[in-house]
């Protein structure tokens, strides 16, 4: 069974100009121990789901419908003092964007990691610093930093306390929201290394969310590409990244640098994605694609599977594909 499976979720903000409907009918599983990507551009709603999957969607957006099972539970059916005792931090934690910010600067780091063994687990004080001490080293620094203050310590190494943090209630998923963003190109590849190793060493799931391809290229399993709040192609990374089915994606890598092999004239997508209180009718990539067609701009393409486990909402695709809610009904049937 997945560890996670999000199905129809529809996450809107209520705001006075009218509705943002920032994850609009979003569905996806997760794996044990599976790493999957999530990319886009800025404001296509990867953040959102990342919060609507903690249960913290902050007002005025709320989860209007669709499901989030997590190791079977729907928190979507929870009251939030349910979801602070049974899922977030010890089922389901988070590395949020910018270490720089996620850390209090008055308090020691040790503090701070140990809080949540405080409060959830009702633990002393000196053996949750002594699971601290080991947590710290795991993540590669020595047990006497958790003395210090965030200010004395630098980028990398704050974003592994944050990593540590996240990891302190030993939860199914870590949710990584862009975690290596600031760093620099060394420390980057030291950040990915590391959370590849926890996932592989201790079987936890990860959802790192990113807007860099070449991140998610490097950690991934599996890949949703999102665009206007929708999914518009879901796979394996392998063939996400060496045969995009989807437009979108096709020009997403094609607007990426690559040292080697590639000789392709570096692209940019011309427009900027659309006000999400009123997105366009039919495919919502279809004011900015360069192959749209007729019926692009009257109806919504399904996803269509175009391989094993492999999906594209683009009517492009129906010839080579069976539509993928007809695949999964036939699978399930
Ligand atoms: Fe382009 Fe049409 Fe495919 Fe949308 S459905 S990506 S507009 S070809």
């Amino acid at each position: 069974m997945p560890v996670l499976e999000v199905e129809n979720l529809k996450t809107y903000f209520y705001t006075l100009r009218g509705i943002v409907k920032a994850v609009d009918n979003v569905s996806f599983t997760v794996e044990r121990g599976e790493i999957m990507g999530l990319a886009g551009e800025s404001g296509c709603g990867k953040s959102t789901v990342a919060w609507s999957l903690l249960g913290l969607v902050p007002p005025p957006g709320r989860i209007v419908d669709g499901s989030i099972r997590i190791d079977g539970m729907d928190i979507t059916r929870m009251s939030e003092a349910e979801i602070r005792r049974k899922i977030r931090w010890s089922k389901i934690s988070m590395v949020f964007q910018g270490a720089m910010n996620a850390l209090s600067p008055v308090h020691r780091v040790g503090d701070q990691i140990i809080e949540p063994l405080l409060i959830h687990k009702g633990m002393e004080k000196s053996e949750a610093y002594s699971i601290a001490e080991d947590l710290v080293q795991q993540v590669g620094l020595p047990p006497e930093i958790l003395k210090r203050y965030p200010h004395e310590l630098s980028g990398g190494q704050k974003q592994r306390i944050v990593i540590a943090m996240a990891l302190i209630m030993e939860p199914d998923i870590i949710i990584a929201d862009e975690p290596t963003t600031a760093l620099d190109v060394i420390v980057q590849g030291q950040i990915i290394n590391l959370l590849k190793s926890i996932s592989k060493k201790k079987g936890i799931s990860i959802i790192i969310i990113s807007h860099d391809l070449s991140v998610i290229a490097e950690m991934a399993d599996k890949v949703a590409i999102m665009y206007a709040g929708k999914i518009v192609e879901y796979g394996p990374s392998e063939k996400i990244f060496k045969e995009p089915q989807h437009p979108y994606t096709q020009l997403l890598l094609r607007a990426i640098p690559r040292l080697h092999g590639v000789k392709e004239k570096l692209i940019y997508i011309p427009g900027s994605p659309p006000d999400l209180r009123n997105p366009p009718r039919g495919c919502r990539f279809h004011p900015r694609c360069p192959y749209v067609m007729d019926v692009c701009r009257v109806e919504e393409p399904p996803l269509f599977q175009v391989g094993h486990q492999h999906y594209s909402a683009c009517w492009l695709n129906k010839e080579s594909g069976v539509a993928a809610t007809k695949a999964l009904e036939e699978a399930k049937a």
